[in-house]
This record gives C-alpha cells, structure tokens and sequence, in this order.
C-alpha cells in the first residue's frame, strides 16, 4: 500500500522485524564479519548486496536514504558527508575532464564555486544560464560535450524559484539528465522527479535536519533516465568498469540502480565523503517530523515578509509566497502557492549601515552563517559572506549592501514579527 508522504516521513526505509528495534539503529561500526572469504568476494563484485566496510556504505546510511528516496520518489538514494559531496559526486558520477555542465547562474555560493572554480580544474567546463532565460537561450548554451543541467528549486539565498519543467524538457532535447538541489522546499513541498528531474540531491544539513545537528547530504535517482539510450556520451555508466572487475552499472542495475550504484562503488569508493552513521541517525530523527514542521517554516516566512513589505524601512522582500513576487507564478505551479520555505530576504532602504545596527537589535534571530532549522537567525551577506566585495561589486552580484536573508524557525510568528518590529525602529 503506498502511503502519504507523512506517513513515509515517520516510517519509511525501516520495518524491523519481530523482536527487533522500533528505533533505527546505529550501526557504528567500521566493518563486517562473513563466514567465508567467498562471500566476501560477491560483494566485492556487486554480485551479492550487503555491507564489507563504512567508507563504501553503511546500514543505518541506507536506511535513512531508502526513506529519502520513498519522499522524492526516485529509485535508490544514498547518503554524503554534506551537501557539498552530494552536489560533486552527483555530477562527477556523469563528467568527466572535457565535459561540459549547463548550470542556473542562481544556486547557492559553495556550489557556484565547485562548478566555476574546482571543478573547472578538473577540465570540467560550465556554461551559467538565468533561471529566467528563454527556452532559446537555454538551447544555445548546450555543447556537443554538455552531460548534465542542474538548478536549484528555490535559490539559496537569491529566492529564485526554477521553472523545473521547461529546464527538463530542455535538458531531455539535448539528451542529458537535469540535476535539482532540492535542499529549500524539500520533498514536503516539491518533488522535482515529478516535473522531469532525473537526479535530486540534498544538503540534510537544512530541513531534513532541521535542528542544526548534523552537516549531511542526499542523492536521490529518479530511475527515468535511460542512460544505454546515449550510451557515447556516459561510458562510465554503459561500458565495463575495470576497477570494479568489469561490472557496466546500466545493463547490471538497470536505469533504477545504475547511477546510485556506480556512484557507492565508485565515487564513495575513491573520495569515501561517507555520512557518519550516527549523524544519519540525527538526520532520521529530523525527518520523523519534517511533514509537521515545513508548513510551519512557511507559515512564519509568509508572515514575517508580509509584515516586511509593509514596513517603511524596507525597500524591497523577496519570497516566493508573497504575490507580487517575481516568482509567485512558479510558486503556485511549483510550491503549493506557498514560498516553499522560511527563508525571506529583503534589503532596507538604509544600506549596509541600516542593515548592521538592526542586526545588532535583534534577539529572536541570531546572527549566523545557517539557515533552515528550528531556531530563526539572520545575515547580512555584505558584512559577512561577502565582506571582500565592495558595494559596488555587491549590487553587480545582486546583493546590496542592505540586504538581509533571515529564515524563520519554529517559534511563534508573533514574536518574531514583534522582534524585528523593534530592530526597524529608530
Ligand atoms: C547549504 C547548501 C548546500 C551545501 O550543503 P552543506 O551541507 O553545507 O555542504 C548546497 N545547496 C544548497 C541549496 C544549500 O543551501
């Protein structure tokens, strides 16, 4: 029977059996026993399914993604270190030195720079593309060598929302997989597989957690893409791997497994930004109540910028649930109509100086470089984040000196709104 993903939130990916723990357990260990050295041996040629060591992979691990993978809907999943790991093995599973990735110019700054800057050293070209271009511009920015898109549902931290299903169905005309950073809305609020994403990851470290435990990541496999159907441009996937005693992922684990199965095998293999098994622990323990706590992320973020698009000092708000915002259309399409998260920027019209002394007032939300969790916290990236950048510089990037990103907890949105109510006065 398939159940409501509230349901899935508390018991996906986990039914012990009888007389076994109600709880997920931890499985700290560094290793696993066998019998015999042949058994072991299957293992080691993807023949048989089980554990041998916790750099490759780890039963608590497993279980946590198996219920990441239920919430997005996708095939197969699995766990990284952080959402950093989850976005690099996600696209180096599929490029290689000489490929080339079509990005949206609007994703978070740690992934801007492992695609422009670090991953550029690996030979890996990309191409940036406005979450608002055409579908003409999107077209033209794809090479012979491109091998994946990637974009994020809802920017961090510019807001963006991504029109999901046109950046599919450009990606599909030219034969290569769209990627989606689903970290914002998480599942509870899009599910990007069912818009034509092939590949969803995560940073955990967010709303899945929720409580500012644990740095983690997700990649989730859609299992749609059909990776022997272009077969030249993923050898890595539809040809023997010779370190892996001659196994080819797509005809072995099929469109399902594949690209999950390569990526353990390979990726965590060789790099092993493996997730601890108690921090998976930590990160299951938050997505028992990610489905009750989202909408009330959303319902203090769509208070909070309604209180701040009133407001005489503010000059402008960005969050998608606002309905003058750029990008409420996508959000109805996309997010229920709603902004997807707690997450809310808006610039005061006072600039950097402004933004600093109602900083210094606030008491409810605490200065930090977080966003997503159960307590609200504010930046103001030009004195932070971005303090190298001169005002100029900053509003080239869009992001005036005046700009503050907040993300709403879990308090009462009534002292919150009274919390910045008291900061904005003179
Ligand atoms: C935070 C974040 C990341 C990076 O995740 P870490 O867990 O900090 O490595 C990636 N993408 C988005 C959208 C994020 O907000």
């Amino acid at each position: 029977m398939d159940h409501s993903i509230n349901t899935k939130c508390v018991q996906a990916g986990y039914a012990p059996g009888n007389g076994e723990p109600r709880q997920v357990p931890i499985y700290q260990s560094t290793t696993f026993k066998y019998e015999t050295s042949e058994e072991m041996g299957k293992l080691f040629d993807l023949e048989a399914s089980g554990y041998f060591y916790t750099r490759l992979q780890n039963p608590t691990n497993d279980i946590v993604a198996a219920k990441i993978a239920e919430l997005e809907g996708g095939t197969a999943a699995m766990l990284t270190s952080s959402g950093q790991a989850a976005n690099f093995f996600a696209l180096f599973n599929i490029c290689e030195c000489g490929s080339h990735i079509v990005a949206s110019s609007s994703i978070y700054g740690g992934t801007f720079n492992l695609i422009s800057v670090t991953m550029a050293k690996m030979g890996i070209d990309v191409t940036f593309v406005s979450p608002d271009a055409t579908d003409e511009e999107l077209d033209a920015a794809f090479q012979d060598n491109t091998r994946a898109m990637f974009g994020e549902t809802i920017a961090n931290p510019a807001l963006t929302v991504l029109d999901i299903e046109r950046f599919a169905a450009a990606a599909h005309r030219h034969d290569v997989p769209l990627i989606i950073d689903n970290t914002f809305p998480t599942p509870i609020n899009c599910r990007p597989i069912e818009w034509g994403a092939d590949i969803v990851t995560h940073s955990t470290t967010k709303y899945m957690d929720g409580h500012g435990v644990a740095v983690g990541g997700a990649i989730v496999d859609s299992g749609n893409f059909d990776w022997m159907a272009h077969a030249d441009k993923y050898p890595g996937l539809t040809t023997p791997d010779d370190s892996y005693h001659g196994v080819t992922y797509a005809e072995r684990f099929g469109k399902e497994g594949a690209f999950i199965t390569k990526a353990t095998a390979q990726m965590m293999r060789d790099l092993g930004c493996i997730q601890s098994p108690q921090n998976a622990f930590y990160l299951n323990l938050g997505l028992e109540s990610l489905h009750v706590r989202m909408p009330r992320h959303v319902e203090n973020g769509q208070a909070v910028a309604e209180f701040l698009e009133a407001h005489p000092s503010v000059a402008s708000v960005s969050y998608p649930g606002l309905k003058g915002d750029k990008y409420h259309d996508r959000a109805v399409k996309y997010l229920g109509g709603t902004g997807g998260c707690g997450v809310v920027s808006f610039e005061l019209k006072g600039g950097r100086e402004a933004a600093e002394k109602v900083m210094k007032k606030l008491k409810v939300f605490a200065i930090e470089t977080h966003v997503a969790d159960a307590r609200s916290c504010c930046l103001n990236p030009a004195t932070s984040t971005h303090r190298q950048m001169t005002d100029e510089q900053l509003a080239a990037a869009g992001i005036p000196a005046g700009l503050i990103r907040i993300s709403c907890g879990l308090e009462d949105k009534a002292d919150l709104i009274a919390d910045l109510k008291q900061a904005l006065e003179d």
